[in-house]
């Protein structure tokens, strides 16, 4: 390893990354962690809970499709991460529940990005923001480094022992949400930071990466159509977390899933319904029970309904069942028919039968006017496909899924954890970025260094 060669490179400064970093320089390791915006951060200064499902088991019952191995390495990781993040003085919050079978907890994540940066700055380590990565640095099939363009338009070159790729994601790149989601991925809302373009996953892709899980989908929520989501405070505020409890519609008037399975999920089944929108239907009862109230522990509740009012979104409040046969032509939707289903629903809900789809768990009636009617759409958060990897934060190979030597992978980049199914981002993105940082300080770098 030459003189100028640092122990990791980090290309991404969010969640994944500056973990990564701060860990390796809390050991004493030497860092540079590169990041494309004008500050570190990304999408984990929107949010707020570190949480996951409870165990392997459950973590398997909702994602059967995801990666065991990787399932296994994130519970097993969880405590340790947690313990880490307190190590750096920042509060993490007693355990709340978070949608219904998970368990986490609130962490000022600001605080915690902010604490690891300066972590890595204390101990010698350089942060280089708004500069942009050209290209890995390979020698026989070895990952040794990038090349950078800073803001000035320079180059650096950059030699590592090990390079880790966690820039986030592709979801900000509506060719490529095309390409690996769906067709009508392209128009969807992005609620996330914009520059977690699929940089990462070029990058290893160039290295002979693999990438998959094929179809394995993104992680969501309904929006309000028709509202821009330029402001990033509308993430949280906007979304349609509720529509658990109400009853979704497509465009040609029927319901298409069990809404109660998850806004997330209801989130990436709407997309594939004809134009990718629908009418979320609820009641003076979820208005509030759900609407108004908070949907996490330690989150103040707000009416959701109001704020999505007053931002332009198309909706209405009808004061009975029968107005829907006056729904405006414009917004394209069959209100007789409509109404029609909601009042089945009702009768098959008071009468112990079967919906259609059925619905696990919120069974009551839509019947206690008024009504509550919001055209949703589907906006992404991260992408849940990307470089295939192992409980090391190794990036696997294309041909024969043999890791790729220096080069690691972490956060949204990586791929096969989730399919079609989601227990939490920060926690995934946090524990393969401290495994990564184990990786690089076992020193046992792939190349033989
Ligand atoms: C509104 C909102 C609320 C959320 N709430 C929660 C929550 O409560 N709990 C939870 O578990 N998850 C939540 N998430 C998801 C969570 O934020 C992500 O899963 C997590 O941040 C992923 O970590 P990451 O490091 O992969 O990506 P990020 O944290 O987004 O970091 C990626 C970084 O890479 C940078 N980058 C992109 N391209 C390049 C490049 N070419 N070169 C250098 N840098 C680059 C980006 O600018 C960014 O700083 C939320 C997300 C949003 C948007």
């Amino acid at each position: 390893m030459g003189a100028g060669t640092v122990d990791l490179l980090v290309i991404g400064g969010g969640m994944a990354g500056l973990s990564a970093a701060a860990r390796v320089a809390s050991e004493g390791g030497s860092v540079v962690l590169v990041e494309r915006a004008e500050r570190t951060g990304g999408s984990a200064r929107f949010a707020g809970f570190v949480w996951t499902a409870p165990t392997v088991e459950e973590l398997r019952r909702i994602n059967p499709d995801g990666d065991p191995e990787l399932a296994t390495a994130l519970l097993n990781g969880f405590e340790d991460a947690v313990a880490w993040i307190r190590l750096l003085g920042v509060e993490c919050r007693p355990p709340v529940p978070v949608l219904g079978f998970g368990r986490g907890h609130q962490v000022d994540t600001n605080r915690y990005l902010d604490a690891c940066e300066r972590l890595i700055r204390d101990r010698g380590g350089d942060v280089l923001t708004a500069t942009r990565t050209r290209d890995l640095l390979t020698e026989d099939g070895v990952v040794r480094g990038a090349e950078c363009v800073l803001p000035d338009g320079s180059r650096r070159r950059i030699d590592a022992a090990w390079t880790l790729l966690a820039t986030g994601g592709f979801q900000g790149d509506p060719d490529l949400r095309a390409e690996h989601i769906h067709p009508r991925a392209r128009e969807i809302g992005l609620r996330a930071n914009p520059y977690s373009r699929g940089e990462g996953l070029a990058l290893g892709l160039a290295a002979g990466a693999a990438f998959g899980p094929k179809d394995a989908g993104f992680y969501g929520h309904l929006m309000p159509a028709g509202v821009s989501l330029s402001d990033p405070a509308r993430f949280v505020g906007l979304a349609l977390y509720y529509s658990e409890h109400a009853l979704l519609f497509d465009i040609t008037g029927e319901r298409f899933a069990d809404e109660t399975a998850g806004d997330h999920l209801t989130t990436m089944a709407l997309l594939e319904r004809p134009q990718a929108r629908g009418l979320l239907v609820a009641d003076a009862r979820v208005h509030r029970e759900w609407i108004s109230a908070s949907y996490v522990e330690g989150i103040p509740g707000v009416d959701k309904f109001q704020l999505c009012h007053r931002a332009g979104a198309r909706c209405a409040v009808a004061d009975s069942l029968e107005e829907f046969a006056w729904m405006p032509a414009e917004w394209g939707y069959p209100g007789t028919r409509i109404r029609d289903r909601v009042e089945e629903f009702n009768a098959a809900v008071r009468d112990g039968g079967e919906t259609a789809p059925g619905r696990l768990l919120d069974r009551q009636p839509l019947d206690e006017p008024p009504f509550y009617v919001i055209e949703a759409v589907p906006a992404i958060t991260f992408t849940f496909s990307g470089l295939l990897t192992d409980a090391g934060a190794h990036v696997l190979s294309a041909d024969g899924h043999h890791r790729i030597p220096g080069l690691l992978v972490a956060g949204a980049d990586a791929g096969g954890l989730y399919r079609r199914a989601y227990a939490g981002g920060l926690a995934p993105a946090l524990v393969f970025g401290l495994a990564a940082a184990r990786t690089v300080l076992a020193g046992t770098a792939g190349g033989g260094r």
